[in-house]
């Protein structure tokens, strides 16, 4: 997948999440402090090439860069963003590795930029 399957995939994302942060909720708009981030949760060296930039791979947070907000959070505390679902390690697939949104739900995101709500928690 390529920069292009990139920018095809944030669309997708913002309208999954209603543009809100995955993380906390607050409104996401261009522009307007602090901003934000389509986030990989597999970080793009590591990821696969085939899901790299698949929307189950990619949370829009809060924060352009990765320093301020949920995106700064998310990248100081890699430890709890990785039992939100929201940073992945090696071996984790994002198709079926549940992500925790601000709301407390269990979603597992897709390669169409749509989401599955699970009962089942696989928080370690
Ligand atoms: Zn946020």
């Amino acid at each position: 997948m390529s920069d292009a399957d990139f920018e095809r995939a944030k669309p997708l994302v913002m309208g999954r999440q209603d543009h809100r942060c995955l993380r906390c909720g607050v409104w996401l708009r261009a522009g307007q402090w602090p901003g934000y981030a389509v986030h990989h949760r597999m970080n793009r060296r590591r990821a696969d090439p085939e899901w790299r930039h698949s929307p189950a791979n990619l949370v829009a947070l809060c924060g352009t860069d990765n320093a301020i907000g949920c995106h700064g959070w998310v990248h100081r505390h890699p430890e709890e963003a990785n039992r939100l679902g929201l940073y992945l390690r090696a071996g984790q697939d994002p198709r079926t590795t549940p992500v925790i949104d601000w709301r407390g739900r269990s979603l597992l995101l897709d390669d169409q930029g749509d989401y599955t709500t699970t009962t089942e928690r696989t928080i370690p």
